[in-house]
């Protein structure tokens, strides 16, 4: 795969497009697309055998976008497709190839008012995304215009025939230019006989493109994945859980390498990144502070990557998910050498568990379905290390100059048991302020039933929060019976719940600055009545 790579550079592209495409931190044409695009910009017919993940959209959208004409203000170019999703999707990701190009995509899909689609049809559209059933409405109506359009994409045809839209799909076509006026490019993760069929009858001496399936070996590493909707705090409690040790986290774009590193950054881990754009001095100096240990994570974009030689990598993460099998293989080659242990991780999100199935498929292999550590979890690992730490340094027994402190602030008549913890305390958060009352006494006047204490949480109604979400969260981060959770109260912009009350500081502690749906949580003891007459 390395042997041969293709730059956007290479490829016939406009400055525009070019520009744009590097704005959207694409360092390097994905498989399909190094296969795709300069046969497409030759205005050849193609078959793209690909899924979602593989960057198809681009592999079309590219030299699509680099075909329209500006200045011709018609529809050129149709694509089909068998989802509204799907066709939003597609249509944000041309308007980014198409921005400095000023070429406008516009989604047309079942659902939306059309008279909205209408009016915007009429404003300089030059690329229409549709569901075949929309777009038949529309020509029925006369409100779209077609007969300039001279690139008809298909995607997801598979689908779209099993979705039953094949006849509409004639249907839209025979609205089109003859297949040797226009280009047509039809993307299909499988290829069923239909889908040959209508191939052979609409389009024009196609090529076929095919990322290759031959068998690829994966090396002996532990495989994990991670299905959640938020990627971040599942990295963050995957990192706060592992012992200590050498990562590589792998990210599809340069601009999520800088996002990512920023939000570790601010979380405190001690983080360097790798992308294309950066001198070899730059590169040489992250990577010696990566060898040296001075930083624990280092985040990478594919290319950045290349070259890279460091035995003793105990992690490689898949904070996006690979485009395609090789460069699954390559990552995770990265770890497990020279003898070691290596681990994988992969995280995915519920929509790209089909992706992660046919790496799975291609490569041969096998990745466990993960359960993220919860809060609590983390927390408890946490006391596990302090512990581990505090053990080490008496067994070392190189403290003796401190003795003398602790026997005076003993003499004074404090508890030993007292002593140690504060000093503990000391020496991970340094010196805390009192609060006006212990937690405990705090839970004294909440204004909840017997045995319970009434929690205040800064987020409700507003936030779209409904009593369901504070059960699954509370349940699933605090590791309790969703059943115990007592009354709960919602309102606009706050809520109150109830939990009994020798759980309720192991509930604060998990779920104070916790998220809930993407809010991030504040949660103290209510104020019950009496205290608010204070
Ligand atoms: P798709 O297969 O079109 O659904 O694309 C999957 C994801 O890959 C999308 O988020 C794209 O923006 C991204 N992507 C497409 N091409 C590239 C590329 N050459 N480099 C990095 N990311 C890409």
């Amino acid at each position: 795969m390395e042997e041969n790579i293709i730059k956007f550079e290479d490829m016939q592209l406009s400055k525009k497009v070019l520009n744009a495409v590097k704005d959207m931190g694409f360092e390097e044409p994905s498989p399909i697309q190094a296969k795709t695009i300069p046969l497409a910009l030759e205005g050849h017919d193609v078959i793209g055998q690909a899924q979602t993940g593989t960057g198809k959209t681009a592999a079309f959208g590219i030299p699509t976008i680099e075909q329209i004409d500006e200045k011709n203000k018609y529809i050129q170019a149709l694509v089909l497709t068998p989802t509204r999703e799907l066709a939003i999707q597609i249509a944000e990701e041309f308007n980014k190839i198409g921005k400095y190009k000023k070429v406008k995509t516009l989604p047309v899909y079942g659902g939306q008012m059309i008279d909205r689609q209408i009016r915007a049809l009429r404003f300089g559209v030059k690329i229409v995304v549709g569901t075949p059933g929309r777009l038949i409405d529309h020509i029925r109506r006369n409100t779209i215009k077609l007969d300039h359009v001279k690139t008809l994409i298909l995607d997801e045809a598979d689908e779209m025939l099993d979705m039953g839209f094949i006849e509409d799909i004639e249907e839209i076509m025979s609205n089109l230019a003859q297949k040797e006026d226009r280009q047509t490019l039809l993307f299909s993760a499988t290829m069923p006989a239909p889908i040959e069929k209508l191939a052979r009858k609409y389009m024009n001496d196609p090529k076929k493109v095919m990322i290759s399936r031959e068998q690829i070996t994966v090396p002996s590493v532990d495989q994990l994945y991670f299905e959640t909707r938020d990627k971040f705090e599942g990295l963050c409690r995957v990192l706060d859980i592992e012992d200590s040790g050498k990562y590589i986290i792998f990210c599809r774009t340069k601009k999520n390498v800088d996002d990512l590193q920023a939000s570790l950054q601010v979380r405190g881990y001690m983080v360097g990144s790798l992308h294309g754009d950066m001198s070899q001095a730059q590169r040489d100096r992250v990577m010696r502070r990566f060898r040296e240990g001075k930083l624990e994570i280092l985040i990478a974009t594919d290319v950045a990557a290349r070259g890279i030689d460091i035995d003793d990598i105990s992690h490689v993460i898949n904070f996006d998910i690979p485009q395609d099998p090789e460069s699954y293989v390559h990552r995770i080659g990265r770890t497990g050498r020279a003898g070691r242990t290596g681990i994988a991780v992969t995280f995915i999100e519920p929509k790209e568990y089909r992706q992660l199935k046919s790496i799975e498929r291609m490569t041969k292999s096998r990745m466990i379905r993960g359960e993220l550590p919860t809060p609590a979890d983390v927390i408890e690992r946490q006391r596990e290390a302090i512990k581990e730490r505090l053990l080490k340094t008496l067994n070392n027994n190189t403290y003796a100059d401190y003795h003398m402190i602790i026997s005076d602030i003993a003499n004074e008549g404090y508890d030993y048991v007292d002593i140690a913890a504060a000093a503990l305390q000391l020496s991970i958060e340094g010196v805390k302020e009192k609060d006006d009352k212990p937690l405990d006494e705090r839970f004294e006047n909440t204004g909840g039933a017997p045995g319970m204490v009434r929690l205040f949480l800064n987020i409700g109604r507003k936030q779209g929060i409904r009593p369901q979400d504070i059960v699954r969260s509370f349940a699933s981060e605090v590791d309790i019976p969703g059943s115990i959770i007592g009354v709960i109260n919602i309102y606009d912009k706050f809520t109150f719940v109830e939990v009994p009350k020798d759980i309720a500081e192991k509930v604060i502690s998990v779920m104070h600055r916790n998220t809930i749906k993407g809010y991030k949580l504040n949660i103290e003891p209510a104020k019950g009545k009496e205290d608010n007459k204070k």
